[in-house]
C-alpha cells in the first residue's frame, strides 16, 4: 500500500513537471514583484517612498464595543477618542497619543518609543513610567498596518517575503492579493485594485482568535503620496473600529513629541510580572501574572474559583502546588466581557458549575464549547455558598459605569472582595485618580454596606485597601495633555 502510493506520487510529480513550462513558485514570486512595482508607482514611486522618513497622522476614532459593552447584546456601545501616531524610521522613534473614554474609563495616555528615553505617559495621573525594554517594530506595527502608504513602503523593503495569493473581488472591482511578513506578527494579505493599484483592503489571521480585516477609503495625495482619509476595522466580520484622519504631515521633525512634559512625575518602571501565587488569607489565594489574576477559595470539601480571564489553566496548575486534591466545584464569572469569559470551557472541563449573572447566561453558554452540557447557576442579586468554616457571597453590584450587571465575590469574615475592571491598583507607583467605573464601584460597595479591608482585582497583582480607594476618589485629575 505504502509503495503503491509512493509510485503514484512520483508519476504525478513528473507529469506536472512535464506540463508546466515554469516552476509555480517562480511564477508566483514574479507575479508578486509586478504587483509590488505597480503599487510602488501608484504610491508616488520608489524615490518618494524611500525619502519619506517621518510621518505624523492625527485621528478621530470610534470604537464599536462588541463584547465590551455594558450589555451583552446589540446595539453595542460606541466610544470615541482622538489621538496621533508619529514615526521616524531613521531614528527608530515612534509616538502614540490617545485621549478619550469608554467602558467607564477616561484616559489620556501616550507611548514614546525612543531608545533609552522610552516612556509610558499617563496625563490624568500626571505620571511617566520608563519602558524597560522598548521595541520599535512591535510598537509601530499597528500604525504601519493601518497606513497603506507605510505598508507599501514596508512591502517594497520586504519584497523577498511576498507571495501572490490570487485575484479577488472587493466592492465589485477586481483586486490582486499579495501576502508578506512584517518583522512581527502573522503574515498580512494586501488587496490591490487591478486598475488603480491602490490598497483597499488587508487581512490577517490569528489562529484560535480569527480574522482581522481593514478597509481603506478616501485617498488624497499629500507630498506626492496617496494617504487614506479613513479606515474601518472588522473582527471576524463584525465592525470593531472606525477611524478618520484629521491631519497628515510628511517629513516633519517629530522630536518635540518625544519630550517628557515637565508637569509629569517619573514613577517606577514597568517590570515583567511572571505567574505567581499569594495567600490573601488562610485558604484564599490570588494567582496570576501579566495583567490577569484569579482568586481561589478553599472550602471544607472543594474549591471556588473566581474570575474567568486569560490563563485560567496555568492558574489552576499553580494552585495545585498548594492545594493538590480538592476539586474545583464552582467557577464564578464577574461579567460577560470577552476577556472575562475565557475560563468558561476550562471550568466546564474541571467538572465545575459555572456561576454567572442571569443576564449573562446566554453569552456564557455560547462560550462553553458545548453549551447544553454546561452546568450553570445564575445569580439574580445575591447567592451564598457556605459550609462549616466559611461564608462566600456572590453579589450583583450593577449597574455600574462599566457593566449593567457585575458579580463581585465577597468574603464577609475575611473582608476580602474580588472584582473586575473597576478598581485595579497599579503594580508599582501611586494610585491614579478614579475613573467613572471606580466611582460607581465605590458607590455600590457603600450602598450595599460591604465591609471590605482588601480589594482584589482581576487585573492587578496588588490588593488595595479602603484607604487606597479613598485616595483614588479624592485625587484630582492632573492637567490634561496639551495637544
Ligand atoms: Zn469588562
Amino acid at each position: 500500500m505504502r509503495m503503491h502510493q509512493a509510485t503514484c506520487l512520483m508519476v504525478g510529480l513528473s507529469l506536472a513537471g512535464g506540463l508546466t513550462a515554469q516552476n509555480l513558485t517562480q511564477q508566483n514570486v514574479e507575479r508578486a514583484q509586478t504587483i509590488i512595482s505597480n503599487a510602488v508607482e501608484a504610491y508616488g514611486g520608489a524615490e518618494r517612498l524611500n525619502a519619506m522618513n517621518s510621518l505624523i497622522i492625527r485621528n478621530e476614532t470610534t470604537a464599536i464595543a462588541s463584547g465590551q459593552s455594558r450589555n451583552p447584546g446589540p446595539p453595542f456601545d460606541r466610544n470615541t477618542n482622538a489621538g496621533l501616531d508619529a514615526i521616524d524610521f531613521e531614528n527608530s522613534i515612534f509616538v502614540n497619543q490617545a485621549r478619550g473614554n469608554g467602558g467607564g474609563f477616561e484616559f489620556d495616555n501616550a507611548t514614546i518609543i525612543n531608545g533609552e528615553q522610552s516612556y509610558q505617559l499617563n496625563f490624568r495621573a500626571g505620571s511617566a513610567a520608563p519602558i524597560a525594554q522598548p521595541d520599535f517594530n512591535t510598537s509601530s506595527g499597528p500604525f504601519i498596518r493601518v497606513t497603506p502608504a507605510l505598508l507599501v513602503k514596508q512591502l517594497q523593503a520586504r519584497a523577498q517575503t511576498a507571495h501572490y495569493l490570487g485575484d479577488a473581488d472587493v466592492d465589485g472591482n477586481s483586486h490582486e492579493v499579495v501576502a508578506f511578513s512584517m518583522e512581527v506578527g502573522p503574515a498580512i494579505s494586501l488587496y490591490f485594485d487591478k486598475q488603480t493599484h491602490m490598497l483597499n483592503k488587508s487581512e490577517r489571521v490569528f489562529p484560535g482568535f480569527g480574522l482581522i480585516e481593514y478597509r481603506f477609503y478616501d485617498y488624497t495625495t499629500i507630498e506626492g503620496i496617496p494617504f487614506n482619509g479613513r479606515f474601518d476595522l472588522f473582527v471576524n466580520g463584525d465592525s470593531n473600529l472606525e477611524r478618520k484622519t484629521t491631519g497628515t504631515q510628511v517629513n516633519v521633525d517629530i522630536s518635540s513629541l518625544t519630550e517628557l512634559p515637565s508637569n509629569l512625575n517619573q514613577v517606577a518602571a514597568i517590570e515583567p510580572d511572571p505567574l505567581s501565587l499569594q495567600e490573601l488569607a488562610d485558604g484564599v489565594y490570588l494567582v496570576g501574572g501579566t495583567g490577569t489574576y484569579a482568586m481561589f477559595i478553599e472550602m471544607d470539601d472543594y474549591v471556588i474559583a473566581v474570575g474567568g480571564t486569560a490563563g485560567i489553566p496555568d492558574r489552576i496548575s499553580e494552585l495545585r502546588n498548594v492545594l493538590p486534591d480538592k476539586p474545583i466545584r464552582y467557577g464564578v464569572l464577574t461579567h460577560h466581557h470577552n476577556d472575562h469569559i475565557l475560563g468558561v470551557p476550562v471550568y466546564a472541563g474541571e467538572g465545575a458549575t459555572v456561576i454567572a449573572s442571569s443576564a449573562h447566561a446566554e453569552v456564557v453558554r455560547n462560550n462553553a464549547g458545548d453549551g447544553n452540557e454546561l452546568k450553570l447557576e445564575t445569580v439574580e442579586q445575591r447567592k451564598v455558598l457556605e459550609d462549616g468554616s466559611r461564608r462566600v457571597e456572590i453579589i450583583d453590584i450593577g449597574p455600574t459605569a462599566h457593566s449593567e450587571h457585575l458579580l463581585v465575590t465577597y468574603l464577609p469574615e475575611e473582608g476580602i472582595l474580588f472584582e473586575a475592571d473597576h478598581f485595579a491598583m497599579p503594580a508599582a507607583g501611586p494610585v491614579p485618580p478614579a475613573v467613572s467605573s471606580t466611582r460607581s464601584f465605590a458607590e455600590a460597595v457603600a450602598r450595599l454596606n460591604l465591609r471590605v479591608s482588601t480589594f482584589v482585582s482581576a487585573h492587578s497583582p496588588k490588593p488595595g485597601t479602603p484607604e487606597d480607594l479613598q485616595t483614588a476618589l479624592s485625587k484630582p485629575v492632573a492637567a490634561a495633555s496639551n495637544r
